[in-house]
């Protein structure tokens, strides 16, 4: 009774805080709440480290729900902005805001479950829907997407508003290329479908869009037969040139004679051996950095990372294409780290390490990332003045590291990456520990973020960020360069009044100075 009266006495303000032209039993069938549960958690986000409270949260069921929602928004006389939010896995309050209402997209009883087309090979799905959701679905099918991130318990708008990058994009291309189809709803209300051939523009600019041009409500992604099982391999290397020119070569092949992911990873101290991402080397696999030569490389050592989807009728072919392979590379002879297991289970790796840290109160800490895309032409700079250099020998988590070819890439998107064929990711995937070590702590982790950035700057290495993060909106022309007129036009044609995820603080609000917020 109490709760009841609450929501009620919280949307009657609403109403008038905002301008809101819906009725109270609107809002309430849209699964408005102002419960201090589900504010608080769509106040938080993976970073943990800033803290936005919105004036309610939505949990729309249809995209008619989040299409009625955003209209009177648009249409409300005080305005007020509207951030979708996925999974809430950003790390510097993407998906928040103060000013608005988030519309909690991932959860139970949203949208409806994943529609997979056997015979046109793609799946529907909904917006807020988790990729671990989706390959389910689609493994009932025999099938699976292409394209993946590392991580499956992101949504699907989530990741393709930024690109959607894993060990497969060299081949596939980020999971943005990926995708036939759209609905999304725009900043003015509009529920519009979209593709290359059908509303075009709106298409290209969502993708990779960071939120601002529309709220995806459905995608039809691409898919290909699942394979069954994955030889998931891991080789060391002392010498970096001869790590990366093996990672440039594997990129480069193409059909049936190449692996199927490549990425990499740098160990600059031992500890790093049983962080979440290696657990793969031990017990089984024991290794001591120090035995490899490492010593004589600054303590750095480089795993390149590879896998081989195959299907159980192939099992015996398949130890012979992975030795032709590897004997084309230049790793460290005694570091040959195999395993082998079901597709699934590769996929969803990242999950059981979650796990893990979650039962050591290890995984809702601070997460300072730092995720850059380096051209080639750099990465040897970027070695001695990062990971030779500026990191020292303590890094707090995973630094991981590999190429993808730009042809891969559709430079219509609204995505950035640097201007050669091929570029690194290099993603710094630290936690911060209240644990009294200097190196460990959040402030020490994010001034050393600055140092790298400031050495790219001095050294003329031209990165571009991926989950972009900037304050200012000079910053945000100088990271999308040539397209910012594009990004900029297509904001006013989308949403000309700022209301879409005002969290990237891209675009401030256009009401945002009027006074109507002083109340707020
Ligand atoms: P949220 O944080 O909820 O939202 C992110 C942004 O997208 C916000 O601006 C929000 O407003 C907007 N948004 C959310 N849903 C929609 C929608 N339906 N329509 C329009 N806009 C929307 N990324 C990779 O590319 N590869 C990886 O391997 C990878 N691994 C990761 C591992 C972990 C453990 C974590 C925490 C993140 C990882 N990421 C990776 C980053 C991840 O892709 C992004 O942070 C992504 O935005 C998270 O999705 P989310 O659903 O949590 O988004």
């Amino acid at each position: 009774m109490a709760t009841k009266l609450l929501l009620t006495f919280a949307i009657c303000r609403l109403i008038v805080t905002v301008g809101l032209t819906l009725e109270p039993t609107e809002l309430l069938r849209l699964g408005l709440t102002v419960d201090p549960v589900d504010v608080e958690s769509a106040s938080v986000d993976f970073g943990l480290m800033t803290k936005v409270e919105p004036l309610a949260v939505i949990r729309p069921s249809s995209a008619e729900d989040v299409a009625q929602l955003v209209k009177a928004a648009y249409e409300s006389s005080h305005r007020f902005t509207v951030s979708a939010r996925g999974h809430g896995h950003s790390i510097n309050g993407q998906a928040q805001t103060a000013t608005g209402v988030v519309v909690q997209m991932s959860g139970v009883g949203s949208g409806g479950k994943p529609r997979v087309w056997g015979g046109d090979m793609y799946v529907d799905v909904w917006g807020g829907e988790l990729w671990i959701d989706v390959l389910k679905s689609c493994l009932e099918y025999g099938l699976a997407p292409k394209s993946w991130t590392d991580y499956l318990y992101l949504s699907v708008g989530g990741t393709l508003s930024n690109a959607g990058i894993s060990g497969q994009a060299f081949h596939h291309g980020p999971q943005i290329s990926n995708v036939h189809e759209l609905d999304v709803v725009t900043g003015k209300g509009e529920l519009m479908t979209c593709s290359k051939e059908q509303n075009p523009e709106l298409f290209h600019a969502v993708l990779g869009g960071l939120g601002q041009f529309g709220i995806i409500t459905r995608a039809r992604i691409s898919l290909e037969p699942a394979p069954q099982r994955v030889r998931w391999i891991r080789v060391l290397y002392s010498n970096f040139s001869a790590f990366t020119e093996d990672q440039e070569y594997l990129i480069s092949l193409h059909g049936n004679q190449k692996f199927d992911y490549v990425e990499g990873f740098v160990i600059v101290d031992e500890g790093l051996i049983n962080n979440w991402r290696s657990s793969f080397f031990s017990p089984r696999n024991p290794v001591k950095i120090s035995s490899l030569g490492s010593n004589n490389n600054g303590g750095v050592l480089y795993c390149l990372e590879i896998t081989k989807n195959y299907h159980e009728s192939m099992a015996e072919t398949i130890d012979q294409e992975i030795e032709a392979l590897l004997k084309k590379l230049n790793f460290i002879p005694t570091s040959v780290f195999t395993t082998d297991l079901p597709y699934v289970d590769f996929l969803d790796r990242v999950h059981k390490a979650e796990l893990k840290l979650r039962s050591k109160g290890m995984w809702e800490v601070p997460h300072p990332w730092l995720n850059l895309l380096v051209p080639k032409s750099k990465i040897a700079d970027f070695d001695r003045g990062v990971f030779k250099g500026i990191l020292g020998n303590k890094t707090s988590g995973p630094i991981l590291i590999y190429p993808m070819n730009k042809n891969k890439w559709d430079d219509k998107s609204s995505v950035v990456t640097p201007d050669e064929d091929v570029f690194y990711l290099v993603a710094f995937l630290r936690s911060a520990l209240d644990n009294g070590e200097e190196t460990q702590s959040l402030e020490y982790l994010t001034n050393q973020n600055r140092q790298i950035l400031k050495f790219c700057d001095v050294d003329g290495i031209k990165v571009k960020q991926y989950l972009p993060h900037y304050k200012t909106q000079s910053e945000w022309k100088e990271h999308f360069g040539s397209k910012w007129d594009r990004f900029e036009r297509m904001k006013m044609k989308f949403d000309p009044r700022h209301i879409l995820a005002s969290g990237q603080n891209i675009f401030n609000p256009t009401f945002l100075s009027s006074s109507n917020m002083a109340s707020w």
